[in-house]
């Protein structure tokens, strides 16, 4: 047996890639093919409804824009139109080939919630700092119940390391994040839920494909309606998987002969493996891992589109958070700073990639990583996120103008920092010698008369 905390080098064709610290399990190091294609991976459906509902942008900040000032109104509209709109559904449950039961009596009985457009349509009037998202999410209770949890799944987990490529860690991090490890898996019916925001027009397409899915599921598995219960969006399970991702890549783990994302954890814990190795998990990468910047950085490259080889950013004096080199590789990885230059910064692999393919939100992806670093036995982050003022839309939108007006083009104000506004106020910082780190600090305002 390996004893726990083993530092093991995991080697592949491409050399060293980069130490993966380990308990009491070995892996395959034969390197697979986890997708079958890039495309089938990058279109492949995210598992998390917080993916379509309130994921975070590169800022952090809300990126969902809905503009919908008077939701009362709408949900007023959308009860009127809701039985028509089922008369609609059940043509096309018939043209999908669903049974005359599902389509007479499942569709019939569907229920228009209003509560699920009001959640749909909720705009947050301030942003989410990073402190305040990650301190509510890596928790000591989660580090400490995914260690317990480790040890008490650890044959299912090394399993599944083994064929899936996707350490224990990883698989607990995204159960502990998702439902607080299958403490709380949502109690709303996912079929009348679907159901009120296919008939929503706003994202009526993409809702009714996963009504279809979920309504396919339910006469396949025969699954009664206090099964299907989940979130306001319609995801379901223990690690929330909306019903296209249901569809695809849910695993009969326990080989009862269904699979059962609410009640069984071996099929749950199988479809979150099998999940991640179709989105195009490494199975020989971490996720990314804390760094520390030098004094003089000049945060030329900033962000997921400017990623540069580990040796490259070793190159330029970037260290492991305990000051350590890098491990001097060509894979490569992004650089983010989710609070700014005065908060931690972090290096994202191909797999942090993968993380996001599964919730579009840089914040949950370092907090999904660094919470598998923890549960594995690792340290809390060396540099701490500082707290910080949460901004309004309206003082973002104020940033965004100012910003306009001094040339530096951030698209139409919308009081949500995107990779667009972030650029642009970058340049700004630049133009004043100021640490360009693209994030909105008092300082920044200040320089812009705000
Ligand atoms: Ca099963």
């Amino acid at each position: 047996m390996f004893s726990h905390n083993s530092v093991i080098v995991v080697r592949s064709n491409i050399g060293v890639v980069d130490l993966i610290k380990i308990k009491g399990l070995t892996y395959l190091f034969a390197s697979i093919a986890a997708c079958v294609s890039l495309s089938a991976c990058s279109s492949a459906p995210t598992a998390s409804a917080s993916a379509n509902a309130t994921s975070t942008n590169a800022s952090g900040i809300a990126a969902e824009v809905n503009q919908m000032p008077d939701i009362s109104a709408s949900v007023q509209s959308n009860a009127e139109a809701f039985p028509m709109c089922l008369t609609g559904l059940q043509a096309r449950a018939r043209a999908e080939g669903l049974s005359e039961a599902t389509i007479n009596s499942t569709i019939a009985n569907l229920k228009f919630v209003p509560r699920v457009i009001e959640l749909d349509q909720q705009q947050p009037e301030f942003s989410q700092t990073f402190d305040n998202y990650f301190s509510k999410r890596a928790t000591e209770w989660r580090v400490n119940e995914g260690r317990r949890l480790l040890q008490k799944h650890s044959v299912l987990l090394n399993q599944l390391a083994q064929k899936y490529g996707v350490p224990p860690q990883y698989i607990l991090s995204f159960w502990g994040l998702e439902t607080n490890y299958g403490s709380y898996k949502g109690k709303m019916s996912v079929l009348n839920s679907l159901a009120t925001l296919a008939c929503e027009p706003r994202r009526s397409n993409y809702f009714t494909i996963e009504l279809m899915q979920a309504l396919k599921l339910k006469e396949k598995y025969q699954f009664d309606d206090d099964t299907m219960v989940g979130s306001w969006a319609g995801a379901m399970g223990h690690t929330q998987f909306m019903p296209s991702a249901y569809a695809k890549y849910a695993v009969d783990g326990d080989g009862d002969g269904k699979a059962d994302l609410w009640n069984s954890t071996t099929d749950a814990l199988t479809s979150a493996a099998n999940f991640l190795q179709h989105l195009g998990w490494q199975r020989n990468q971490r996720w990314g891992r804390e760094v520390l910047l030098p004094k003089d950085f000049s945060y030329s490259h900033l962000g997921a589109k400017q990623p540069l080889s580990l040796s490259e950013w070793a190159a330029l004096n970037v260290t492991q958070s305990n000051g350590q080199p890098l491990p001097a590789v060509d894979i490569q990885a992004a650089l983010y700073l989710p609070a700014g230059h005065t908060g931690p910064a972090f290096l994202g692999y191909e797999n942090f990639n993968v993380i996001m393919r599964w919730n579009r939100s840089e914040f949950y992806a370092i907090t999904v990583g660094h919470l598998a670093d923890r549960i594995n036995g690792g340290q809390p982050l060396t540099v701490s996120p500082p707290e910080q003022p949460r901004l309004s839309r309206e003082q973002v939108k104020q940033l965004q103008t100012k910003l306009n007006e001094a040339g530096f083009d951030v698209g139409k104000p919308d009081g949500v920092l995107g990779r667009n506004s972030m650029a642009g106020l970058q340049a700004f910082q630049r133009s004043k010698q100021m640490i360009a780190d693209g994030f909105p600090s008092p300082e920044v305002f200040t320089a812009l008369g705000l």
